[in-house]
């Protein structure tokens, strides 16, 4: 099980973080990788995506949230935590995470600007039978977020899956 951070200690590094490097990519500003904002020359200026129309990046909040169909992003996290079997965890680049079935959390998320950037997801999920039955794969956030959807569709494969072979148990036992 991948280790995730407290939010509020991760809360806490983050403002630290920000004294450091790009406030955008989270980089050190010598290596940031963020685009140059056509209306100023800007680079990694959070303003850019609030007053320029700068496109957030392909692995941003507001990315993830097209992606669901569903905005802002609280309201996003409540429609998977209602909507689908799995829950999903949001890890941000600087290691916040969020996750769609904890009330906190998702109420953390308001505090998230569309622009921020999220490094990974993890599917996660369990059977609702009382079984120790669990779920769980990270992948790398953006890029269309192919991955994601191919991790959800392996979710539902996998629960599908064990809802057979419990099935198929229970007969045997009859
Ligand atoms: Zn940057
Ligand atoms: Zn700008």
């Amino acid at each position: 099980m991948t280790r995730i951070e407290c939010p509020s200690e991760a809360w806490d590094r983050y403002v630290t973080q920000h004294e450091e490097g790009c406030e955008v990519c989270l980089n050190h500003i010598d290596s940031c990788e963020c685009p140059e904002c056509p209306k100023c020359g800007g680079v990694g200026d959070s303003d850019c995506y609030e007053k320029h129309d700068l496109e957030p990046a392909h692995d941003s909040v507001a990315s993830f949230c097209d992606w669901v169909g569903v905005s802002p992003i609280r309201s996003c996290l409540k429609a998977i935590d209602s909507y689908d079997d799995d829950g999903l965890v949001l890890v941000m680049r600087d290691g916040r995470s969020l996750h769609s079935a904890s009330d906190k959390e998702v109420k953390y998320s308001e505090e998230l600007k569309p622009w921020e950037r999220i490094g990974r997801v993890i599917v996660t999920g369990i059977a609702w039978d009382d079984s120790d039955w669990e779920y769980e794969e990270v992948v790398d956030a953006g890029n269309g977020w192919s991955a994601l959807e191919q991790a959800r569709d392996n979710f539902k494969d996998a629960l599908e899956k064990h809802r057979l072979l419990t099935e198929m148990e229970v007969q045997d036992e009859g």
